[in-house]
């Protein structure tokens, strides 16, 4: 059979159901085909420019390799012409009539037949040259193999209906021609402007150059010259080195791809190479994003493969709680038509989370140490969503306890405090890192339980919120130092109370026992537990828990989401020293009204509601009018 005559076959069964599938569910996302052709156009120059490094006489020196785009509007086509390595009659046969890649056979093999299903699976797997088809009733393609003459180059065609032909012809130069017949539905996309802007959006960091024919205005109408022009930058910024890249270009990439007004807070841009090559330049915002906390949204870091633009919502390539960063990662090793199927099991991408992880966590810690203002700022942003790499990120625990900031009573209100410094503080013989968690570090900061640190001058971690609470969780130990909760009932402060002491709390349960038991008896079910502790300097009461109880914060984080609570009665605890207590001791005559209104008050400290609020109001004024007289209302 003579190879100049026209051949007609028939494409793969695969590649027929691809082609089905894919018109009809791809069309809201038609403009990609452009993308895929510059895409196979850039990949085409990548491969000669690869042999030719074995054979330099493959290339023309005449002129640089570029990617041309024509719009005919007579003809209602668009033309993507590359320099590329081009390909032959067999090659042709090959690459465009079947489905070579395994992946995507396989997956093809798997659909079920039921369109709606094999409609969102589609959008999975890379769908490559046939995705000229969702705007083109014909596709024709004239390609030449570089090294070879120019009348043995191809010619073939197809409707995209089950069979395409191939016939030979001739062709200057090597590369390939590829020639979209537009539906007469889809015309609005044979113009340069509307292909500019998809060319924007896909493939903008394309190295090689994307021409166009340029417009001039000539007795006041636009004509096409024949100059053509760049509508790409050329070479994507990630790629050039970072002394080449200034401050200004850095940040105006970053208002792009974050779509973002204003400038980041600090970026990190690398070339890693090793077992996985990759780039990335990832940034951290300056303002939080709308849906910062919505742990489903979509992630701000784009994935590239080779400078090709593969898809925005790479939500794999960073831990959950990272996800503020924005920019992108441009790996050399993952296949160009991956799905985030084949993400999910690629060893190249874990290794490009690992690393990207790591990275993120250097430039923190390099804000951290030198850049202290704009570190607070990050925090205030974003702190609470780091804290959640405590819980999700084990391997890199350390790392993230160390950027966490506290409140503490050492701090005055502002989340200042580092873990190492509170270490680096910590006194002789102090057992732990003891903190307090209530409704906000400011409650916090006036809990009772506080009373005995500030005796002993013991530093303290105030916290706030559900998320605090959930964190505690999960802080384990900081450099071989346990977390010990403030509220706890058996609150041990190691060294720091003496043998002393603990034998005076001791011999305080006998002395008060009537006291006690008057205690018990008036708040009933209410309490676990009455006793007297040394723990308070001035408030005659604090609610402690048991230690082995959950605490009153989560329990109203429980109940505000609706969970059923275990039963965790409080453990109520009084201070001998206070003038109100010992009185009550002394003057033997006990009334019951003065133990709730204790217990109450202690319950409101901790920022409890009470149950009946309406109750201790008409309580505590009863008892007022006990004890105010005309007399002592006009002394001051
Ligand atoms: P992929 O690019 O993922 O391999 P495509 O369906 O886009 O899948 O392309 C199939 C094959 O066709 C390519 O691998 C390549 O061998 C060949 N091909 C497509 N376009 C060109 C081109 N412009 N120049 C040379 N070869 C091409
Ligand atoms: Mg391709």
């Amino acid at each position: 059979m003579s190879e100049s005559k026209k051949e007609v076959l028939g494409f793969q069964t695969e590649v027929k159901q691809m082609l089905h599938l894919m018109v009809h569910s791809l069309y809201s996302n038609r403009e990609i085909f452009l993308r895929e052709l510059v895409s196979n156009a850039s990949d085409a120059i990548d491969k000669l420019r690869f042999v030719a490094l074995q054979n330099p006489q493959l290339l023309s020196s005449d002129s640089k390799p570029s990617i041309r785009i024509r719009v005919d509007e007579t003809a209602q086509t668009i033309t993507i012409s590359d320099d590329g390595i081009g390909m032959t009659r067999s090659e042709v046969i090959d690459h465009l009539g079947t489905i070579a890649k395994s992946g995507t056979r396989d997956f093809i093999a798997h659909l079920s037949g039921d369109q709606k299903k094999d409609s969102q699976l589609i959008g999975q797997v890379g769908v490559g040259f046939y995705s000229s088809f969702i705007v083109a009733e014909k596709v024709t393609v004239v390609t030449r193999k570089a090294g070879e003459s120019a009348d043995s180059a191809t010619c073939w065609e197809s409707d995209g209906q089950g069979e395409f032909s191939v016939e030979s012809t001739t062709r200057d130069q090597y590369g390939t021609d590829v020639i979209l017949h537009i539906k007469p539905e889809d015309r609005d996309l044979v113009s340069k402007f509307k292909l500019k802007n998809i060319l924007n959006r896909y493939s903008d960091h394309i190295s090689t150059p994307i021409l166009m024919l340029k417009d001039e205005y000539k007795d006041e109408k636009m004509v096409e010259t024949n100059e053509w022009e760049s509508v790409n930058e050329g070479s994507a910024l990630w790629t050039r080195s970072k002394n080449q890249v200034t401050e200004e270009q850095y940040k105006e990439f970053y208002h792009h791809v974050a779509h973002d007004a204003s400038d980041p807070l600090c970026w990190t841009h690398n070339r890693v190479e090793g077992k996985s090559e990759y780039i990335q330049l990832l940034y951290v915002p300056s303002e939080a994003p709308f849906d910062l906390w919505d742990r489903e949204s979509v992630h701000g870091v784009k994935l590239y493969v080779k400078r090709v633009f593969i898809m925005d919502d790479a939500s794999q390539l960073l831990p959950r709680y990272m996800r503020f960063v924005r920019g992108v990662i441009d790996s050399e090793d993952l296949p160009l038509n991956v799905s985030r199927e084949i993400l999910q099991q690629s060893r190249d991408l874990r290794t490009i989370r690992d690393g990207s992880t790591k990275r993120v966590l250097s430039m923190l810690e390099d804000l951290a140490k030198n850049k202290v203002a704009d570190y607070d700022k990050f925090w205030a942003l974003f702190g609470n969503v780091l804290k959640e790499g405590i819980g999700e990120d084990v391997g890199n625990r350390e790392r993230i306890q160390k950027l966490l900031r506290f409140v503490s009573t050492a701090s005055s209100g502002v989340a200042s405090t580092t873990l190492e410094g509170y270490v680096s503080r910590m006194k002789e013989g102090q057992k732990g890192i003891y903190y307090l968690v209530a409704e906000t570090p400011e409650i916090a900061s006036r809990s009772p339980l506080l009373e005995i640190f500030k005796k002993k001058d013991v530093e303290v971690l105030l916290m706030g919120g559900p998320i605090d609470e959930w964190l505690m969780q999960y802080m384990g130990e900081f450099e071989g130092k346990t977390f010990i909760n403030a509220a706890k009932g058996d609150l041990d402060l190691g060294d720091l109370s003496d043998k002393e002491e603990k034998e005076a709390v001791e011999k305080l349960q006998t002395e008060y026992q009537s006291l006690i038991a008057n205690f018990k008896t008036s708040l009933g079910e209410k309490v676990q537990d009455v006793r007297m502790s040394l723990r308070l300097t001035d408030s005659p009461a604090c609610i402690v828990s048991d230690p082995n109880a959950l605490s009153p914060a989560f329990i109203r984080m429980m109940k505000a989401a609706g969970q059923p609570v275990p039963e965790n009665k409080p453990i109520l605890e009084l201070n001998p020293n206070n003038p109100l207590v010992s009185r009550l001791q002394e003057d033997g005559k006990f009334d019951a009204d003065w133990a709730q209104l204790l217990f109450d008050q202690a319950l409101l400290a901790e920022g409890e509601q009470l149950a009946d609020p309406a109750d201790f109001v008409h309580r505590l004024n009863q008892m007022l009018l006990k004890t105010v007289t005309t007399e002592n209302l006009t002394k001051n």
